[in-house]
């Protein structure tokens, strides 16, 4: 699979498409408010004779959430002007996802956006908005991948990044031989699953790490580049808190889509041989795997590591023992909800290998099966929050 060309979140208004159904990423950005306004005003104390900054929100997909990350940002940096006893600086905001992302949908919603950032504060005028379409700030678009370079040299003060991380830049592939010079690669061996699950071999479990490890480090190795020293970034995305990726947390998401898939090869709908070869290009990793990745590439400081439940439409979960007892007609409800934000994201990668005619019977049971777990368990996503400083 070219994950690279495959990837993006359903295009487009419609009722399957990522704009309408992205409530559990737009918390995601909400939970990371606190860190990146932190995040935020110590780089504006550190940087305070600087009077235009570099900013860049990466795997801003389609949607309202793609400007949402932009517009809190401008918000708290004017906030924190007149505190700060400075005058707004001028921003540069870049927004980068893969090229095959819906970026039309951002434009048209551009003018609107800069609308809103007029009308929020009653002082705009004062705030440098007072020449119409977005006065000091400036959003462009960069296609491309996040593994690897996207910016020039020292031109960021700031990145952020939400519900990205955990898209690998491949699939993993198993034990890698050469064979008369020729580099032979070996699948996975995940039968009937589609990511990481009890049932898959400890080669599945160390590629995937592998992978994690490796794009990581490209991606840190990349933003160290582009990042003034001083500069900061904040990533949030889905984890996990437990060592092992298996856990509910981890990959259960991934496990009721792969029994809807199996349910349907066993009717022969789909072929069983597509499930086995498939595996999808996703990590949730831990607080251990990143620092370690943090630490051996070795120019970022780590600021903050947070990590906090949410539950599978995005709910903030404060009490860890409280479980939601639902009755049946609204754990299926909840169920359809789910899957629906689910098949926005995960959608346009599996088809090329199921097709696309069996994608509505497919989240059809995926909801029923998702309803039905959801009627005996309270399952939660992890969302891990990173804050991480450039040295130097
Ligand atoms: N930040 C948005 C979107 C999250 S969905 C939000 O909070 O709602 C994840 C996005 O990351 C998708 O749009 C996907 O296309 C993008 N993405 C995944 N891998 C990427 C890569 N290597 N480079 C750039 N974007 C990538």
């Amino acid at each position: 699979m070219e994950v690279m060309r495959i990837l993006h979140m359903n295009k487009g208004n419609g009722e399957t498409s990522y704009a309408k159904n992205s409530i559990v990423q737009s918390n995601i950005i909400s939970l990371g408010r606190r860190v990146m306004d932190e995040a935020l005003k110590k780089l504006m104390i550190r940087n305070s004779e600087i009077l235009s900054f570099g900013i860049a929100d990466l795997g801003c997909s389609s949607g309202p959430n793609s400007l949402l990350s932009i517009s809190n940002i401008v918000e708290t940096i004017q906030n924190l002007c007149p505190d700060l006893d400075r005058p707004v600086p001028e921003l540069s905001l870049s927004l980068n996802d893969l090229p095959s992302n819906d970026f039309n949908y951002i434009f048209a919603s551009l003018p609107e956006f800069y609308d809103r950032l007029k009308k929020r504060d009653n002082n705009y005028e004062s705030l440098g908005f007072e020449h119409g379409n977005g006065g000091p700030c400036f959003v462009s678009a960069v296609p491309g991948s996040f593994y690897g370079r996207l910016f020039p040299r020292r031109s960021l003060h700031f990145v952020q990044f939400s519900s990205s991380l955990h898209w690998l830049s491949q699939v993993p592939c198993g034990e890698v031989n050469k064979k008369d010079g020729v580099v032979i690669t070996a699948d996975l061996d995940n039968k009937g699953k589609i990511y990481l699950s009890k049932t898959s071999p400890m080669s599945a479990h160390k590629a995937y790490a592998l992978q994690f490890q490796t794009d990581f480090s490209v991606f840190l190795i990349s933003r160290s580049e582009e990042l003034v020293p001083g500069g900061r970034m904040v990533l949030s995305f889905l984890g996990r808190s437990s060592p092992d990726p298996t856990t509910e947390e981890g990959c259960h998401q991934w496990e009721l889509l792969a029994q809807a898939l199996m349910s349907m090869a066993k009717e022969g709908i789909i072929e069983e041989e597509n499930i086995d070869a498939f595996n999808a290009p996703y990590y949730a990793t831990s607080p251990e795997e990143l620092k370690m990745a943090i630490e051996k590439e070795g120019s970022f400081s780590i600021d903050r590591l947070e990590i906090s439940p949410v539950d599978w439409e995005g709910g903030s979960i404060s009490d860890d023992s409280y479980d939601i007892v639902r009755f049946k007609p609204e754990a299926l409800a909840c169920g359809r909800r789910v899957a629906k934000t689910i098949r926005a994201v995960v959608e346009p990668t599996l088809e090329p290998t199921f097709g696309q005619k069996v994608m509505d019977e497919l989240f059809e049971r995926y909801a029923k099966l998702m309803g039905e777990y959801l009627y005996v368990s309270s399952p939660r996503y992890a969302i891990i929050i990173v804050s991480l400083l450039r040295m130097g």
